[in-house]
């Protein structure tokens, strides 16, 4: 069998999620597990989300719309764009894919910053492109001029990802303008967003601003500040050229009827998101005075989660904070064997963190 698979398969090293936490209550036999690993809303789906799904049961034997007009419709009340710039996707992964898939040709170059997001490698590999991981600094912030370097005349695709999973570092509205100004402005720059909503930094890129300019494409998720991780429901947004592109690759009905009802519903609780926002910055607070207590640096984050050094070896760390019931993301998956990644969660599962590190450390 192995002959007759695609070439790119055989070093492709598929993306592992974080353990679900019923898998490591039953595998080690732990009653309290608490998972601060996926980046996950710790106070949940707004009740209004939860609502418009459950009345949606009925309806479980129709096809969904799809064109996703009532969620589109929602999401253009809320941000200045026109419905044929958007495109929704079984969660955000499924537009990189996409993406890839619309735009990618064999031997096409691609860049990504590292470490950061891996479903960029993996999309663009699976089309047998290459990708180009451009280093951030030592500060984990990126190396504009180095990005700008990296570009050849095959380059196809640029990722950036702000704030940027694992680091949470950002890219500035001078550092976007540097590159989309450096770079030949054929080159599709998806600007991956998924954290967006808890940025607070003044001087914060949205690549919103550059799509009518430029060949961006901005990817939003409601897995993250709007906590609808298990519906599976992302967007994209670009100009509509671009956008009928990516519509020739997607399946019709790509979008289940119960995430396209609920994101809805979520889109109009703005509440919620603040409430998500603020538990975001309690957990930040507690948890950099917590490292700065122990000695421990830390990448100052503009996500729901933080990169810490824990001057460990992560994965031993990794392996002791599960057995103590405690998941989170070991740092040498993204090639810091020293840093795990941890989400903020609420003040409780905060404060077990905070105890259960100061055992192992
Ligand atoms: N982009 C980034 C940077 C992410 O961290 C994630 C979630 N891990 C995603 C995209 C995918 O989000 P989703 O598919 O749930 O929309």
């Amino acid at each position: 069998l192995e002959r007759f698979v695609r070439n790119c398969l055989h070093d492709l090293k598929p993306y592992i999620p974080g353990k679900p936490i019923d898998e490591v209550k039953r595998e080690l036999g732990l009653d309290r597990v608490i998972k601060l690993a996926s980046n996950e809303n710790p106070i949940g789906a707004s009740a209004a989300s939860k609502e418009a799904t459950r009345k949606l049961l009925d309806q479980s034997h129709i096809y969904p719309d799809g064109n996703c007009f009532e969620l589109k419709q929602a999401i253009v009340k809320n941000l200045q764009v026109s419905m044929d710039q958007l495109i929704i996707g079984n969660g955000s992964d499924e537009i990189i894919k996409l993406l890839a898939e619309a735009f990618l040709n064999q031997g096409d170059e691609v860049i990504a910053p590292t470490p950061s997001f891996s479903e960029y490698w993996f999309a663009a590999t699976v089309m047998n492109a290459y990708v180009t991981g451009v280093p951030l600094k030592d500060d984990f912030t990126y190396d504009i001029d180095a990005m700008i370097q990296a570009v050849t005349p095959k380059t196809k695709m640029i990722f950036l990802c702000s704030p940027n999973n694992p680091t949470g570092t950002y890219l500035s509205k001078t550092e976007l303008e540097t590159i989309l100004n450096n770079i030949p402005s054929d080159i599709v720059v998806v600007m991956d967003e998924a954290y967006y909503e808890y940025a607070t930094a003044d001087d914060f890129a949205t690549g919103i601003d550059y799509i009518n300019s430029h060949r961006v494409v901005v990817l939003r998720t409601f897995s993250k500040a709007y906590g609808l991780a298990a519906y599976r429901v992302g967007f994209g947004i670009a100009s509509k050229e671009l956008i009928h592109y990516i519509n020739r690759v997607r399946e019709p009905f790509n979008v289940n009827s119960f995430a396209q009802v609920a994101a809805t519903a979520a889109i109009a609780d703005q509440k919620h998101v603040e409430d998500s926002r603020d538990i975001v910055e309690e957990g930040k607070k507690l948890l950099y005075n917590a490292f700065e207590e122990l000695g421990l640096p830390y990448v100052p984050t503009q996500g729901n989660f933080v990169f810490v050094d824990t001057k460990k070896d992560s994965k031993d760390v990794f392996t002791k904070l599960l057995h103590r019931g405690v998941i989170v993301r070991s740092g040498d998956i993204f090639g810091q064997p020293t840093y795990i990644r941890v989400t903020f969660g609420t003040a409780e599962e905060n404060e077990i963190f905070i105890n259960e590190l100061k055992e192992v450390l």
